[in-house]
């Protein structure tokens, strides 16, 4: 099958088809996303903008989740992301490519 949807916060092409036999048992959030991270990752941050949540909430739930590919991100997202990160790491920014956010043990 032909990679047929975007997904709307990494921007990876990926095949989701609920009519067809071998995907219809997969999750309906694959309408939109490509993996249950930026699924998570886009209701966190959405919890957050819409106020459900407060940052550090908003903080602590992102840390569940792999970050290391924010350049690719929706800017909408990816701006939220680094708003919620960096006040617990001013190191944390989408832009730094290699760096992966990683908890502080000191
Ligand atoms: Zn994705």
């Amino acid at each position: 099958m032909a990679n047929n949807r975007k997904c709307a916060i990494c921007g990876k092409m990926y095949s989701y088809c609920p009519g067809c036999g071998e995907d219809k048992d997969k999750p309906a959030w694959m309408t939109t996303f490509d993996s249950n991270n930026c699924r998570m990752i886009y209701k966190i941050t959405s919890n957050y903008i819409g106020k459900a949540i407060t940052i550090d909430q908003a903080r602590e739930q992102l840390k569940e989740y792999d970050l290391t590919r924010t350049d690719k991100y929706n800017e909408v997202i990816a701006e939220r992301i680094d708003e919620i990160m960096k006040i617990e790491n001013p190191k944390f920014t989408k832009k730094k490519k290699k760096t992966a956010y990683s908890e502080q043990t000191e």
